[in-house]
């Protein structure tokens, strides 16, 4: 039984789901938030977990992709068996549409990814998109080419996904620490002897593991990692409707509809880089509004429950920095998972917990190195 002390910094999906699977393997684990835990970008997504490869996966992050999507599949069942919480993890599919030529050719173009993946995916008629989604009646004849049905894309409800991975935590003992920033973090010749909060106490620990989200940039920058994390915001409406209007996630673009069970309906989302500010503008919730009302008209007079905005880590080059901080001989960093990171979670979990317990990790890291840019 493994009784290092790792210290986790950060409380959203990455954090809790390396606490979670380090606790597993016998690990002792505080995970600290400046805020509550499970809020942040994590909370504030989507949800969408995209068809991913099954097999033939050479690139590590289509391998990432890979992992991270057959372990939901589990998690979201080792997850109900421990807590009894429901993490809204649905095999729902995905449909995509394209509505202009420009989303059209996109979709033409995958569907050679598709293929090269095994991703398994059909050709919908008109006929047969209606029969799957009458709500989209009234776009049929705005298609621009076909529309594609990928019966593995699956969703998440990620607030309770993050519910049942703290009650998770708890329950293996995980000491979780809400309210406590964290400044830096105290190296003494290459080693991380204790992370400094606001109020200047260290908290100790024998491994450390940087999960901050969009904020890992300055704890790089501060270990003397320039890199290319950055915050990238999105923006989101949640429509009240009754169940079934849809039932399944509808992509059109960078742009999705989001049915949950109960009959709420998420639309997403934008990208915009303005720094840490995480408020909503009126000018992105009335295109988001106008946007999801002309995919499915249906939802005109549909009351809106509420608006957010989320800041995601995003990349300069679209990877998530996973491993080592080159220089520390026990720290390491799992952040800049941009519009993946909750698909994304489960494998980087797995990943990092390799790494911490000296197993040779399934997937080459070397993309994700932390110091590559
Ligand atoms: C609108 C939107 C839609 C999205 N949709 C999807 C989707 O459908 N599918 C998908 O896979 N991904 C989606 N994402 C992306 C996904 O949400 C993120 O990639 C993921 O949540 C990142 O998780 P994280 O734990 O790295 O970061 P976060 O959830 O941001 O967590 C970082 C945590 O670190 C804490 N922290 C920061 N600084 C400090 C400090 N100094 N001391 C202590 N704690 C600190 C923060 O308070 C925060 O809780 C979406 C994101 C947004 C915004």
């Amino acid at each position: 039984m493994n009784r290092d002390h790792v210290l986790i910094l950060g409380g959203g999906v990455m954090g809790l789901s390396a606490a979670w699977e380090l606790s597993r393997r016998g690990f002792h684990v505080t995970i600290v938030d400046r805020g509550p835990l499970g809020r942040s970008a994590s909370w504030a997504g989507a949800g969408i977990l995209p068809a991913a490869p099954r097999q033939n996966a050479i690139d590590p992050l289509e391998q990432l992709k890979a992992l991270s999507h057959t372990l939901h599949e589990q998690w979201a069942d080792e997850l109900r068996q421990s807590t009894g919480i429901d993490t809204g993890f649905r095999r729902c599919g995905g449909i995509h549409l394209g509505l202009s030529p420009a989303e059209a050719a996109t979709l033409a173009g995958n569907r050679y990814w598709w293929d090269e993946h095994n991703i398994a995916y059909t050709r919908l008629s008109p006929e047969q998109l209606i029969e799957l989604e009458p709500a989209l009646q009234p776009t049929v004849n705005r298609l621009v080419g076909p529309a594609w049905l990928l019966p593995d894309e699956y969703q998440l409800r990620n607030p309770w996904h993050l519910r049942a991975l703290m009650e998770a935590c708890r329950r293996n003992g995980v000491q979780m620490l809400p309210g406590t920033a964290i400044e830096r973090l105290d190296v003494h010749h290459g080693r991380v002897r204790g992370a400094m909060t606001a109020q200047k106490r260290s908290i100790e620990a024998d491994l450390f593991l940087i999960c901050t989200g969009a904020w890992a940039r300055q704890f790089l920058l501060d270990l003397g990692f320039p890199n290319g994390i950055m915050p990238i915001r999105g923006q989101m409406i949640l429509y009240r409707s009754t169940p079934h209007l849809l039932s399944h996630v509808i992509n059109v673009g960078n742009r999705y509809l989001v049915p949950r069970d109960d009959g709420r309906i998420l639309a997403g989302s934008v990208e915009e880089e303005v720094g840490y500010v995480c408020d909503t503008t009126p000018e992105a919730l009335a295109d988001l509004q106008r946007w999801s009302q002309s995919v499915v008209p249906g939802l005109q007079g549909v009351p809106i429950e509420a608006s957010w905005a989320g800041l995601r880590p995003g990349s300069f080059d679209g990877l998530p920095y996973i491993g080592p901080i080159p220089g520390l001989e026990n720290a390491m960093v799992a952040a800049g998972h941009f519009r993946s990171g909750l698909h994304l979670s489960c494998g980087t979990a797995v990943l990092v917990a390799d790494l911490l317990t000296g197993r040779q990790p399934p997937i080459d890291l070397t993309p994700f190195r932390i110091g590559r840019g």
